[in-house]
């Protein structure tokens, strides 16, 4: 399963990544319903996406702008090129469209790396900022995580009062918009992220073979957290209190995991984290056999809850692959109460 395999419909309805993508189109693009004088039913919203290119497209200084920002929106093709780099996902990104568009803009004779000014007008047309500040927590919302896909540590929230909302969460371009500003509103290059992952990261050049893509890596296939074994018998002999996570990279896979935990340095982070580590082996003494038959009897037949939900209240966190992003932790507390034998995984 991927990091981030699922998203949410409005009414909360498990629906594919691939819609919300769809929806995120049309999110950003309104329509309005209303004939105009060519006998066509359907207008976009003025300042939407659509609009602002047929903006830029008339009031271009130059030509070479103009053409690109006409090739952006393939209106001659019902503006599909323009949904492809929206919509597409990542792999077919860097694979076709970054190729083709780069090759575009060679053709127009147009060295985007060495001009920034122009860089940030396509940032600016193609309306990011904008779109990161109305449309991010419709973004988390659909998504239904709760926490940082590249550190499974800090929270992505929204909170909102009337008239007031305020996201604690930013987004991330996993190709960098000072490289590709082209691709800096497509929606498999927006990461929610925390602050810190979206700092370390800043514009380092990233491609899908080296780093994991959030919707398209599965980081349990990469790496599993495990607990120091040195000073698990430490433990159990003297008593000692520390013990110290060790995460076990599976070398083997494409992306490796470890550029990843250098860039986030996830190592450091996870060491503060050794108490949760700790925990999970106390909890391992409390929860013998016979306690957890106690608990499947009293939660399972009272409440209804189901074995998951048990080994999650067992655990203090959730448990199953699709609820990794559900709350801070869960992956690290996953894989130790499953190495201790704490749950059945
Ligand atoms: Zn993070």
């Amino acid at each position: 399963m991927r990091i981030i395999d699922q998203g949410l419909d409005e009414q909360g309805n498990r629906i594919s990544i691939e819609e919300v993508a769809e929806q995120y189109f049309w999110k950003i693009n309104p329509k309005i319903k209303k004939p105009d004088r060519w006998g066509e039913d359907i207008f976009y919203k003025i300042g939407c996406l659509i609009n602002r290119l047929e903006q830029a497209i008339s009031s271009s200084t130059t030509y070479v702008h103009a053409d690109f920002y006409k090739y952006l929106l393939d209106k001659p093709n019902k503006y599909r090129l323009l949904k492809s780099i929206i919509t597409e996902n990542a792999i077919q990104l860097e694979q076709i469209f970054i190729p083709q568009i780069e090759s575009y803009l060679t053709s127009l004779g147009v060295d985007i790396r060495s001009d920034k000014k122009y860089r940030e007008e396509i940032i600016s047309i193609l309306g990011y900022e904008s779109i990161r500040s109305c449309h991010t927590q419709w973004l988390v919302d659909r998504l239904g995580i709760k926490t940082c896909p590249y550190c499974g540590i800090q929270y992505v929230l929204g909170v909102s009062r009337p008239g007031e909302k305020k996201v604690l969460c930013e987004l991330d371009h996993f190709f960098p918009k000072d490289t590709y500003p082209y691709l800096c509103v497509s929606f498999y290059n927006l990461i929610p992220s925390c602050a810190f992952c979206n700092r370390l990261k800043s514009s380092s050049v990233t491609s899908l073979g080296t780093y994991p893509h959030p919707y398209h890596h599965n980081f349990d296939q990469l790496f599993k957290f495990k607990a120091d074994p040195q000073d698990v018998i430490e433990m159990i002999i003297k008593g000692k209190k520390a013990i110290s996570i060790q995460p076990s990279f599976n070398v083997s896979s494409t992306p490796s995991i470890d550029k990843h935990f250098e860039r986030f340095r996830l190592n450091e982070v996870y060491a503060h984290h050794s108490d949760i580590a700790e925990e999970l082996y106390w909890k391992k003494y409390m929860y013998v056999d016979s306690r957890i038959e106690e608990l499947v009897k009293l939660l399972g037949n009272s409440l209804g809850l189901s074995k998951s939900e048990i080994e999650r209240f067992i655990v203090g966190n959730y448990v199953e692959d699709k609820d990794m992003l559900r709350r801070p932790l869960a992956k690290l507390m996953r894989d130790i109460a499953s190495e201790v034998k704490l749950i059945a995984k």
